[in-house]
């Protein structure tokens, strides 16, 4: 053990990683393997042998949902600048699907989004978390996450692949605290000077971590649907081109939907206004326009990879506390946006607190909770907003439809560039809802518009009024 005693140095904290500290990650997804990157590096630039375990009970070798931590698993293209950053390489064989943009679809219209900033070389992956869906037969590994972690063990972190069964935290600040780890009836135990928890919100460790009663409150969830559809690549490459599809269809209960190209596999991912079940999935699948961008003689298989994972709604309360800090998804994300990279972002700063600052809860308050909340969890607040919003709006087709088409119309104009950047900031999170708001609310965007809305509803009302008198037209 290293020597993280009581003292107050130069910084201020009472509790620091020293030469010869243990640092113990509680799971080795997105989170846990940026962390460690970002604490060998810190290691590195203060001189310091710090020992980094990585504590993961999933093979993501394996297929199908049990080695994998279920998500769309879009990389976004920020993200995706700053791994190219970090000098971590992604192999061919890991990225499924370079994504060339997206196609917003309602009910009954559809419109092409393309890249706000023209000349724009960053890219859009699409990868599978784990080994790829359960009853594929690719050969080569399939799993970003382990690549992630192959990345930080050649680096220098070590990983025990077995699953922490209780974390024990000592009530003398200057006594490490305890892993409990292992599968049944043969636990085994260590000590670490600084615990992380990034353990996501998937698992049952996350209520054991809120029974030690330091104050930490997870984040609310609900649950998703997902569900990966095997396809033949040439038929994939021609209905969706590769691009990601989001609908807004305007249908209960769903919240967001999309669909993602990856090769010879169509992952597709919903969202709901309440905890979704696979016949919400079977419903959307056998919507008609959905239906619209699969094979037309195409039916739901016999056996088919499908997963239900939870998705944040808000920020976790207390994700600190002496020698122990909780990143990613169990901590602070922007809720429904590009996850992986709040994991990288709270990771970072939790890091920097870690190595910058000190180790004690007040170092973690002040160092990182602070500044991600103020990063991240401030902006959600304007997202929930906007989302309800927005899920109103798209419910309106009298007024979407009308929308979408006049800007359809007028392609390379200020108007189109306008909504075409609102909406590519909405389904891909490549800008703050702040910013998006601003971008809704434009008064000129919105004057513009005023003559095709006047317009609509008085279509509108005048098709309910002969509905209603049962007049055809
Ligand atoms: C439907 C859906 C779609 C999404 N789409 C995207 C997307 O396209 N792009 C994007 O960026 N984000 C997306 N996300 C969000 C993204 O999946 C998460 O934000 C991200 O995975 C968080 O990373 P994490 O490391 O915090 O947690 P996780 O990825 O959940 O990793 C946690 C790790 O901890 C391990 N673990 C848990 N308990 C223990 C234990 N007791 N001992 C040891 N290990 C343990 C788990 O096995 C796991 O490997 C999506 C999420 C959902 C639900």
């Amino acid at each position: 053990m290293g020597f993280p005693v009581i003292t107050t140095d130069m910084t201020g904290s009472s509790l620091r990683l020293r030469d010869n500290s243990k640092i113990a990650i509680i799971g080795g997804g997105p989170a846990g393997s940026f962390f460690a990157n970002d604490a060998i590096r810190y290691a590195k630039k203060l001189g310091l042998n710090i020992q980094i375990t990585i504590f993961d009970g999933k093979d993501f070798n394996r297929r199908g949902p049990r080695g994998c931590n279920m998500s769309a698993a879009v990389i976004a293209s920020s993200l995706h600048a700053k791994l190219i950053k970090d000098g971590i390489e992604l192999p061919e064989g890991i990225v499924r699907q370079e994504i060339k943009g997206y196609y917003f679809q309602t009910k009954d219209y559809g419109i092409k989004l393309y890249k706000p900033i023209p000349n724009d070389k960053s890219s859009i992956l699409a990868v599978y978390r784990g080994n790829g869906p359960l009853y594929s037969t690719h050969t080569e590994s399939h799993s970003f996450d382990d690549c992630l972690l192959k990345h930080v063990i050649k680096q220098g972190a070590n990983v025990i692949y077995e699953p922490v069964q209780e974390l024990r935290l000592a009530s003398d600040i200057n006594t490490p605290a305890t892993i409990i780890y292992g599968k049944s009836a043969s636990y085994k135990e260590m000590e670490a000077d600084l615990v992380v928890g990034a353990f996501g919100i998937n698992s049952t460790i996350v209520n054991k971590i809120k029974g030690l009663n330091f104050g930490y409150i997870p984040p609310k969830t609900i649950q998703t649907c997902q569900m990966e559809i095997p396809l033949s690549d040439t038929f994939i490459k021609k209905s969706f081109d590769d691009n990601i599809h989001v609908f807004a269809l305007g249908l209960k209960p769903f919240r967001f939907a999309s669909m993602v190209p990856k090769g010879n596999y169509v992952t597709v991912s919903l969202v709901g206004t309440r905890d979704l079940t696979n016949k919400d999935m079977l419903n959307f699948v056998n919507h008609p326009v959905v239906r619209m961008k699969l094979p037309h003689d195409w039916e739901v298989p016999d056996k088919f990879c499908m997963c239900i994972p939870k998705i944040t709604l808000s920020h976790a309360k207390k994700p600190f506390t002496d020698r122990f800090v909780i990143v990613g998804d169990a901590s602070i994300t922007r809720i429904f946006k590009n996850g992986m990279e709040s994991a990288y972002i709270t990771s970072q700063i939790a890091a920097q607190a870690a190595f910058e600052h000190g180790i004690s809860k007040d170092d973690f308050d002040i160092h990182y909770y602070k500044p991600a909340k103020k990063l991240l969890a401030m902006d959600n607040l304007l997202g929930t907003v906007i989302l309800m919003l927005s899920d109103f709006i798209t419910r309106q087709n009298w007024l979407v439809r009308p929308r979408l088409s006049y800007v359809k119309s007028r392609r390379g104009s200020w108007i189109a560039n306008h909504l075409n950047t609102l909406l590519w900031n909405m389904v891909t999170g490549d800008a703050p809802y702040k910013k998006i708001l601003i971008q809704a609310i434009n008064p000129v965007f919105q004057i513009i518009l005023i003559p095709v809305t006047i317009k609509a509803l008085i279509k509108d009302t005048f098709q309910r009024i002969m509905h209603h008198y049962g007049i055809k037209k």
